[in-house]
């Protein structure tokens, strides 16, 4: 049975609490509660009750919503799902099984261990199963294995229907199949509540991995050098990147306010076959920005991909790799060693996806709001990381199996915004709002001016990075989901499968 925590427990502070510091506590909200689900059953028997009550009900598994679609939920009931760690068996169902409340660390070391297999997911080992996988799922193998959604085979669901009566739905292909489609990237918190993803194959884990960070100075740094080097990055991701053998390698372009000092990339790579052993292609890609860079100016790439951390100078190398450090260390070990992704602040973030390199004015653009004067706050908080995409991210056919449109796209891009004081929240958001309006009026059309709205150069934006800001277009939902058959399809499912709209936010699938 749920284990109902009310305010009067004393964990009720704790639980209640969300990592975004952003979310203000709501004085009206006087009665709310937590329900602690270990199992299908206590989800199945929490959720009967809140419907009987008219109490609504929000889903929690890891907590890492970028948005706060969960925690302020006057007089209602977080269901949270972080207590249930597995997924009930189910024969027929895959051979592998991830219930909600896996951290992702947890599930890779799981896999590892028991199997030698691995989900190309996220790279944060707090980052949740539940959310994570039902909004699509993206990391370091995504360019050689797919999204996270791509694999699933079938997924548990609790839903209400129309006489508030709960019911565990198995879906996969030929169960549901609607629902299941659904259930793979269109994002969590809008159908039901997921108790189990199942999947029949996963690919095999790497052995290994070799890694490399390069970083460049800002005050060695003109205007037309940055340009020239992130547009050598994003070229890389529009021609070379596309190639086959390339797919094993993953990288990310962290840059932040030039008072910071540094900017730069970090880069994952191993061959097909899971090993470092042919370093061919990685060599060639850092080869190309050999010209760029100067050995004093090394930089680490936290895994938390939180801030940019300049690291002590490190001599010229000479282990035959030019002169970039690439370093090989164990698959498991690069993957959870590090990767936290547990900790509290404030922050506000933003994406979009690219289909094509940075133009010249868009290189220039960034370069003018990292290089701006900003008053009264230190703008170093702010971090627009640039990730690789496509490869087998782009993979034909899996844009109509799953929900997740985006797969022309050669980069995503996300702002990560982070600061301390509650006082500082105005100028904070203000900032990031500007750069990407900014951004995205370059190549945008009027009806469209300040988004990356969907057209020869842009895909929309990513709901597991979730932008309330976006809700001020009339064309949001369009930006996460397409312009074509997807969103209308979902809104279907969503009529057919919580007719009552029992399971909303402010960015679910309208009904
Ligand atoms: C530090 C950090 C690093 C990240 N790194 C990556 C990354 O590398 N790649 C990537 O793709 N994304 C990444 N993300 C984004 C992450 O995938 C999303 O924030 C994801 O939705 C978090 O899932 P959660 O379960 O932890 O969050 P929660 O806050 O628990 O849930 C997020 C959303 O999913 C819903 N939900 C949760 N559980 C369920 C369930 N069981 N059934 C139905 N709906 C549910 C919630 O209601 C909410 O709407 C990162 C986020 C953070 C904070």
């Amino acid at each position: 049975m749920s284990n109902f925590v009310d305010r009067a427990d004393p964990r009720y502070g704790t639980l209640k609490g969300s990592r975004n510091l952003r979310w203000p506590r709501d004085p009206q909200d006087t009665a709310s509660e937590i329900a602690l689900c270990a199992t299908a059953q206590d989800a199945a028997a929490a959720l009967e009750r809140l419907v009987h009550e008219g109490v609504r009900p929000t889903i929690r598994s890891g907590g890492h919503c970028y948005e706060d679609f969960v925690v302020n939920n006057r007089n209602g009931c977080i269901l949270d799902m972080s207590v249930m760690k597995a997924p009930e068996p189910r024969a027929g169902k895959g051979s592998y099984a991830v219930a909600p409340g896996q951290m992702l660390g947890e599930v890779y070391e799981e896999l590892y261990k028991r199997y030698n297999k691995t989900l190309p997911a996220g790279s944060c080992y707090a980052v949740g199963a539940g959310g994570h996988i039902s909004g699509g799922g993206y990391g370091l193998l995504s360019r050689l294995h797919g999204l996270t959604c791509d694999w699933i085979s079938a997924v548990d669901i609790l839903t209400v229907d129309g006489k508030g009566k709960v019911a565990l739905r198995h879906t996969d292909k030929s169960h549901d199949a609607d629902l299941f489609r659904a259930c793979r990237g269109a994002g969590g918190g809008s159908f039901g509540v997921i108790t189990g993803f199942y999947f029949d194959e996963l690919p095999d884990a790497p052995q290994e991995v070799a890694e490399a960070h390069v970083g460049f100075e800002w005050d060695k740094t003109d205007e037309d050098t940055f340009v020239e080097i992130l547009q050598t990055f994003g070229g890389y991701w529009e021609t070379r990147g596309q190639d086959p053998d390339t797919w094993g390698l993953f990288s990310i372009m962290n840059m932040s306010h030039a008072s910071g000092g540094h900017f730069g990339f970090g880069s994952q790579f191993c061959n097909p076959n899971g090993r470092a052993d042919d370093l061919k292609v990685f060599e060639e890609f850092l080869g190309r920005f050999e010209k760029f860079t100067r050995a004093e100016a090394k930089i680490r790439v936290n895994a938390d991909r939180q801030m940019v951390q300049p690291q002590p100078a490190t001599p010229p190398n000479t282990d035959g790799h030019g002169s970039f450090d690439i370093q090989k260390r164990q698959w498991l070990e690069a993957t959870i060693s590090g990767s936290g992704g547990g900790g509290s602040g404030r922050a506000s973030y933003k994406s979009s996806y690219m289909k094509k390199n940075f133009s010249d004015q868009e290189a220039r653009c960034i370069y003018r709001h990292f290089t701006r004067k900003v008053e009264g706050i230190d703008p170093r908080g702010m971090v627009l990381a640039v990730d690789s995409y496509g490869g087998a991210a782009n993979k034909r056919g899996t844009a109509e199996e799953t929900s997740i449109c985006q797969r022309d796209s050669v980069m995503k891009l996300q702002w990560e915004n982070y600061w301390r004081d509650a006082d500082q929240d105005a100028a904070r958001l203000q900032l990031a709002k500007e750069f990407y309006a900014d951004l995205y009026s370059i190549h945008v059309d009027a009806a469209h001016k300040g988004t990356p709205y969907h057209n020869e150069r842009y895909q929309g934006c990513y709901i597991n990075y979730p932008d309330s800001d976006m809700l001020a277009y009339s064309f949001w939902p369009q930006l996460y989901w397409g312009e074509g058959e997807l969103y209308p399809f979902l809104q279907d499912v969503k009529r057919r499968y919580d007719p009552n709209n029992v399971f909303h936010h402010a960015m679910s699938v309208r009904v």
